[in-house]
């Protein structure tokens, strides 16, 4: 069976789902399970939407109203107004009425979840209706009763033993009378509360189902012809690789490359199941497979810029050394607040430490640390990641912007700038 992931990119309008289904149509007669991601910046939107209603401002319901209409705008375009596919998504809606009708309460990361995942659970109710539709038969899935997670709002933990079993048991049976369409990103408690599993988490979800069902192969579906060896946002004259080993794409999504989710390589290659990135727009190119292969010759690094960082340096109050009980303390409080750090150093009187700004939890861990160190730090930095560098090469990377921290290992160079 073949495990499809599409990102809120390829569904961002009704060309994006009619181009899906027609893409969907060349796999007919194989087993199919798609994973869908909330249409176009939905999810976005719902962050805004969620922020707007715990700080109950007064743009709450013009929010709501655009992504509504943005939704039903699509809906018109594709069936005719009398299809129960727009019953189907006014009463997905309800469920956000129902939460920001009543006061907010004060956990944060579980109110974003309830209301963000109605993105997806919006979009996967639309791909499935259209696939049926155009002659497909297909079935809609509630992901929130099969990919089970612990209660880590905004970024569930996956309960793998229960999520296979679960996945084993009815998924075999549903692939056989159709096409399976769920949701990515989502997941659900053993109190059936809604999870996400981190931003762009969908093809994770589409990793998960290839793992536990044993999978031919993932193929995530993309507005780009493959992973680039950099972002062409950033950077002119990129490459595409044809290949790339399991290794060298856990090394990129780890160090911030956004093309795929940092936690989705590894259970593909416990799995031995290739990852298939390939364009939306042209589903015949061969785009860039991720499997095990041997290392590859590297003409291009490979670049990944990573912008929002948070550049901390602590020292301790009485000015003595940095001592592993320090360290030991420090690296208590970043999983408290779970918060990835994605570069450190140590010197005699001084800890340095790079992580993603987000807000709230980055205020919470400031707070704690400033009550035992002394405590520095700058914002709106970037970290650069460049595997297989030429040392000549870093000079222009950088440009002429300040290096505020640089590492450098044999393969991987590594520098903060602002
Ligand atoms: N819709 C979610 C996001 O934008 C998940 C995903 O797209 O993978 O982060
Ligand atoms: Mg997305």
């Amino acid at each position: 069976m073949l495990v499809f992931k599409f990102g809120g990119a390829s569904v961002k309008d009704a060309a994006g789902i009619i181009n899906l289904t027609k893409v969907v149509q060349k796999y007919a007669g194989q087993q199919l399970l798609i994973v869908v991601s909330a249409m176009g910046k939905t999810t976005n939107a719902l962050e805004k939407l969620t922020k707007a209603y715990v700080d109950q401002k007064d743009d709450i319901h013009l929010i709501y109203n655009e992504i509504k209409d943005y939704h039903f705008h699509i809906l018109s375009e594709l069936f005719d107004p009398s299809h129960p596919a727009f019953d189907e998504v006014a009463n997905t809606f309800v469920e956000i009425d129902w939460m920001i009708e009543d006061e907010p309460h004060d956990d944060y990361d579980f109110i974003y979840d309830q209301l963000v995942s109605i993105g997806e659970l919006v979009s996967t109710r639309i791909v499935n209706a259209y696939l049926n539709h155009v002659g497909l038969t297909s079935k809609w899935l509630d992901v929130r009763g099969y990919i089970h997670t612990d209660n880590t709002y905004r970024e569930g933990v996956v309960e793998w033993a229960k999520t296979c079993e679960h996945i084993q048991q009815d998924i075999p049976a549903l692939l056989q009378k159709g096409i399976v369409v769920t949701q990515g990103f989502l997941g659900g408690t053993s109190e059936n509360f809604t999870t996400t599993l981190g931003r762009e988490g969908s093809d994770y979800t589409a990793a998960i189902f290839a793992a536990c069902l044993k999978a031919t192969s993932v193929t995530t579906w993309k507005d780009v012809p493959g992973i680039l060896n950099a972002d062409p946002k950033h950077f002119k004259d990129t490459v595409k690789f044809d290949q790339l080993s399991y290794t060298e794409a856990i090394e990129m999504t780890y160090y911030g490359a956004g093309v795929i989710h940092p936690k989705t390589i590894k259970p593909l290659q416990n799995a031995n199941i290739p990852l298939l990135v390939k364009p939306f727009g042209d589903p015949d190119a061969i785009g860039t497979v991720i499997s095990e292969t041997a290392a590859l010759y590297y003409e291009k690094p490979v670049i990944i810029v990573k912008q929002d960082q948070v550049l901390v340096s602590l020292s301790a109050k009485d000015y003595t050394f940095i001592t592993e009980d320090h360290l030991s303390a420090v690296f208590s409080l970043f999983a408290a607040n779970h918060i990835k750090i994605n570069m450190m150093q140590v010197s005699a009187l001084s800890f340095t430490v790079c992580f993603d700004y987000r807000e709230e939890r980055f205020d919470n861990l400031h707070n704690q640390l400033k009550q035992e160190f002394n405590v520095k730090y700058n914002n709106n930095l970037t970290i650069i990641t460049v595997r297989h560098y030429k040392q000549e090469e870093l000079k222009a990377l950088i440009d002429d912007r300040t290096v505020l921290l640089e590492q450098l290992s044999r393969n991987t160079a590594q520098m903060v700038v602002k």
